[in-house]
């Protein structure tokens, strides 16, 4: 079986379905230095689009495709339902459930990632928290009347806002973390994606705990017709009941 990876649920995945004993390997974009490795196989880079997926389901013989990778890898999914329909490979896919707004929290949803910028730029003066990734900073490069600081996993390349504090981490975060973060930097507006998920979610405790407004990223929607569970626990029992 081959599990489209790069997040922590496609860790959980492979080591779990290892673990029954089935052949597994994990796929990685090698975007990031240094990523996490799963347990079993690994290989990394991309196919060559979904007919170099579909090339490479057909080849590997895979059985079973998972689409395991993150809620904003929109390509990679795109591509995984074109190849397996190509492929004729049954594939999932699993996606954590996004995040929902509390009480206290002042929470605006935008569809993307130049929406969001543009919410930033047209907020109140003061520092902007983003963590929408190192790929979109270009949306902020125009505004330079506030302060950014932009945490990413790597450096940036390309544009970048004019008025930048770059903070290289990776997580998990803890709320003590986020909120001298926070507090340190002086913020006033977090910009996140709703990747959802433990690992990062601190971010939006301490938000609340300060009174700091999140402008909120939406998901792109899934490829029509494929089917998604949300959690590792439904993926390991779906792909255990096809493996015989
Ligand atoms: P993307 O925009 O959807 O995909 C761009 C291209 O990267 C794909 O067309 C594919 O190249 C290659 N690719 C992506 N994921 C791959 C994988 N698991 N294995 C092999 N090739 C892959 O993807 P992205 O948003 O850059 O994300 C890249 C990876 O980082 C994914 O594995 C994702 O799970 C992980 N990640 C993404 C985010 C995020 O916010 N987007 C956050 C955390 C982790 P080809 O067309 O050549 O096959």
């Amino acid at each position: 079986m081959l599990i489209l990876g790069g997040t922590g649920e496609a860790r959980a995945l492979a080591a779990g379905l290892v673990d029954a004993g089935l052949d597994v390997e994990s796929s990685l974009a090698g975007r990031v230095s240094n990523p996490a490795m799963p347990l079993g196989r690994v290989r990394v880079g991309g196919f060559g689009g979904p007919h170099g997926l579909a090339a490479y389901l057909r080849e590997q013989g895979v059985d079973v495709l998972v689409d395991a990778t993150h809620p904003f890898a929109a390509t990679i999914s795109a591509n995984a339902a074109l190849a397996a329909a190509r492929a004729n490979v049954p594939l999932l896919a699993v996606r954590r459930p996004g995040w929902t707004a509390a009480a206290g929290d002042d929470w605006t949803r935008v569809p993307d990632v130049p929406a969001a910028a543009a919410a930033a730029a047209a907020s109140p003066s003061g520092t902007v928290l983003v963590t929408t990734g190192r790929r979109d900073l270009a949306a902020y490069a125009h505004d330079a009347m506030h302060e950014y600081v932009v945490r990413t996993v790597d450096p940036p390349h390309g544009p970048t806002p004019p008025r930048m504090t770059l903070v290289l981490d990776r997580g998990p975060y803890t709320v003590d973390g986020e909120l001298e973060l926070m507090r340190a930097h002086g913020v006033r507006l977090l910009v996140t994606k709703d990747s959802g998920g433990a690992l990062t979610e601190a971010k939006l405790v301490a938000a609340r705990q300060l009174g700091v407004p999140v402008v909120v990223v939406d998901r792109p929607p899934l490829p029509a017709g494929v089917e998604c569970v949300d959690s590792v626990g439904a993926a390991t029992a779906w792909v255990l009941s096809r493996a015989g």
